[in-house]
């Protein structure tokens, strides 16, 4: 809600006592102007990087290096010398992550040797660049999240909770939705 057009709409109806009433609420809402007039700023940048994101995106198909998104159902095991690998029944995929975060969730023990299908890309070198990742029981998905019941946080990660410092729970969600 733009708060500045209904003031001045309150001013052009208002012709009598009730106006000044009106430009004195504007004055005295003078100072949260300038939080408006940043946040503005803030927003005005904000739409330039989403706007220079979708040139670098729209280059990169143009050049072939934008690859659709696939997923891979499979096993989630680990290889001596090359980290976390997702074992197929056609083929084993070297894993890379997209953030390091969930780099570090397929490096994740208690998530070894589970059903998994991990949503993501094949890179030129082989590997498949994980964008998201979910376990499978009985042919449903589950989402995966670090969580930590006292502080009631989610974390990104395995670990420990930011608040407490205590290790987070690895909990997993029933997914109903699993759209792009
Ligand atoms: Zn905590």
């Amino acid at each position: 809600m733009d708060s500045s057009s209904i003031g001045s709409r309150n001013i052009s109806g208002a012709g009598d006592s009730r106006a000044l009433a009106v430009r004195k609420d504007l004055a005295a809402r003078a100072e949260f102007g300038t939080d408006r007039r940043r946040s503005g700023r803030t927003a005005r940048a904000r739409g330039w990087t989403l706007a220079l994101t979708s040139v670098v995106f729209l280059f990169g198909a143009a050049v072939g290096q934008a690859v659709p998104p696939v997923n891979f159902q499979g096993k989630l095991t680990t290889a001596p010398g090359i980290g976390p690998v997702l074992k197929t029944q056609k083929k084993d995929f070297p894993l890379a992550g997209k953030t390091s975060y969930l780099f570090h969730t397929l490096q994740d023990k208690r998530l070894l040797e589970r059903e998994v299908r991990l949503d993501g890309v094949e890179r030129a070198d082989g590997t498949f660049e994980v964008e998201r990742i979910y376990t499978v029981h009985d042919g449903k998905l589950f989402r995966v999240r670090y969580y930590c019941e006292v502080c009631n946080i989610e974390a990104l990660e395995p670990g420990t909770c930011v608040c407490c410092q205590q290790p987070t729970d690895l909990q997993e969600i029933p997914v109903t939705h699993t759209g792009p």
